[in-house]
């Protein structure tokens, strides 16, 4: 007999968890998620898992902000430990991009965002270790934090089981089934499962589902890589952090992560698609060498750090940077949380509690709406204010 549910949701990443959290904390009902490989295999395990405010339009500062508080209060609001770490945050530019830095800062004020403009003398204050050399201007943003995305999505994936989630891991999905213009389940990799909400939070695999029913969803999957540093030891010691770096005066990002480790991460935007399935996940000889260049020229502690491994992950680009949280129309019942260019990680907790909101209500928050499918063809794409898209 084939298996009914209420919802399924397709995907175990961060989003597909903290989905499946909101929507039993909000409603009842048998949902199901499936992963086809193991929680947190995708995206969502090879994430640099920073957590800042710094975004470019209110509605994104605002949307951070909520999260931020989440992380900040993760084990009474969801309970367990996320391995959030408050270190604040630089953000470093050049002298082109002195005027949107300092309206991106005012916008945030404005939104409560606790962040101020400093000079490239105040650096060494805020940021120990961190240098001026060659920025024009930067601000500080104090609450920035880390976190650990495995533990997130396991906090979110353990609550929603003790909810009632029914929680599989290699299930794969390999169709979306509906009838006339209605959801009415998926085909996987053992048996069908009927359901008439379907939520597509799949990341950049979320297209190849969605592209036979005739939805072309504007996603490409990007190859981005990270490089973990072993820091010397008179740079932190084993246990300190450091602030984390937003060097866009090197295109870079740099993260505090435990055992005397930094990550380092790629601003630039990639144009050039990658098969999600079968793409380079190490990094070559020249990319080790120049990440480690470049985070020496940020932290000149770093041009004596040991390369201790490193790993591309996929991002999954819209063309405005920006995710899709809504439902797709052409189906009843079908919905997608996908699209997240890169800085998912920190707004899953805002994202979950809006997928669930819709889902469950069909209304969305004010601010959700931006995120709309139907903006790609109706003139109404968000516009970062950063030419770096992972900035947002
Ligand atoms: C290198 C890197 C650094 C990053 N750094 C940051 C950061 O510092 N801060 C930040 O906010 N964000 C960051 N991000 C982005 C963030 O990690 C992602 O936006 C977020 O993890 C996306 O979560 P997800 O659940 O949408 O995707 P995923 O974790 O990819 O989950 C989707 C899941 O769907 C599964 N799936 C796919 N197809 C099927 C199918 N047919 N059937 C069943 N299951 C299927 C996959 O196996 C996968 O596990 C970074 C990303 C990368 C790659």
């Amino acid at each position: 007999m084939t298996e009914q549910a209420d919802i399924v949701i397709i995907g175990g990443g961060v989003m597909g968890a903290s989905i499946a959290y909101h929507l039993v904390r909000q409603g009842n009902g048998k949902i199901i998620l499936l992963e086809r490989q193991g929680l947190g295999n995708g995206t969502t395990g090879r994430s640099g898992a920073i957590v800042r405010q710094h975004y470019s339009n209110e509605f994104t500062a605002r949307m951070a902000k909520e999260s931020l508080a989440v992380f900040q209060q993760f084990d009474d609001r969801v309970g367990g430990d996320c391995g959030f770490v408050t270190t604040g945050m630089v953000v470093m530019i050049d002298e082109a991009g002195v005027d949107a830095l300092r309206a991106n800062v005012r916008m945030q004020q404005e939104q409560g965002v606790t962040t101020h403009i400093i000079s490239a003398d105040e650096i060494s204050e805020v940021a120990p270790g961190f240098s001026s050399a060659g920025m024009a201007l930067a601000c500080y943003e104090p609450d920035t934090g880390v976190a650990d995305p495995m533990a997130t999505m396991y906090c979110f994936a353990q609550r929603a089981r003790h909810h009632g989630v029914i929680i599989r891991e290699g299930v794969t999905i390999n169709r979306i089934l509906t009838t006339g213009e209605r959801v009415t389940g998926v085909q996987t990799s053992q048996g069908d499962i009927q359901a008439p909400i379907v939520v597509l939070a799949a990341n950049v695999w979320s297209g190849a589902l969605a592209q036979p029913l005739g939805i072309p969803l504007p996603i490409t999957a990007t190859r981005h890589p990270m490089l973990a540093l072993r820091r010397p030891n008179d740079f932190g010691g084993r246990h300190g952090m450091h602030a984390v770096g937003l060097d866009l005066t090197r295109q870079i990002y740099l993260r505090p992560d435990f055992g005397g480790i930094t990550l380092v991460g790629s601003a630039e935007n990639v144009f050039t698609a990658s098969d999600p399935d079968a793409y380079s996940q190490g990094l070559t000889e020249t990319e080790i060498a120049r990440y480690r260049a470049l985070a020496g020229g940020s932290i000149p502690a770093l041009t004596r750090a040991v390369p201790r491994g490193s790993w591309a992950g996929i991002y999954d680009d819209t063309p405005d940077f920006h995710p899709i949280l809504d439902r797709l129309a052409a189906y009843e019942g079908l919905y997608c949380a996908a699209g997240f260019s890169g800085h998912g990680f920190k707004l899953s907790p805002v994202v979950g509690q809006w997928m669930a909101q819709l889902i469950l209500t069909g209304t969305k928050p004010v601010d959700m709406q931006h995120f709309a499918f139907d903006r790609f063809t109706t003139g109404k794409e968000i516009r970062p204010r950063y030419e770096s898209g992972v900035l947002g």
